[in-house]
């Protein structure tokens, strides 16, 4: 997600706890240099913390869980995908050895 979908009407929402809506404390930040073929991109990160312990804690566990059920999610689709293709490979094999019925013309 860009970053700059964060930022609604000059707030930056990543700053604030998505689970109490406090402002979050900035506990680490830095700039990552990412060169490109034309020039340096500066990436700011930051790593910020609810002021509140008992509510960042939940917020790391929904976020773990989160994590956890995204990654089944892509394991399921990948599992998916690949079903479908063999399907599909079952379905071109199957078409190509019936015999194929032209129409007449008239
Ligand atoms: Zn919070």
């Amino acid at each position: 997600m860009p970053r700059s979908l964060f930022f609604i009407g000059g707030i930056d929402m990543s700053n604030v706890c998505m689970r109490c809506g406090k402002e979050r404390i900035v506990i680490e930040e830095w700039i990552e240099l990412v060169e490109t073929e034309r020039r340096t991109n500066q990436i700011r990160h930051m790593k910020t913390t609810c002021p509140d312990p008992e509510c960042q804690k939940m917020v790391d566990e929904s976020l773990a869980k989160e994590k956890v059920k995204n990654e089944e999610r892509k394991a399921e689709k990948i599992e998916n995908d690949r079903v479908l293709k063999e399907e599909r490979q079952k379905r071109i094999e199957q078409a190509l050895l019936k015999p194929i019925k032209v129409k007449g013309r008239k």
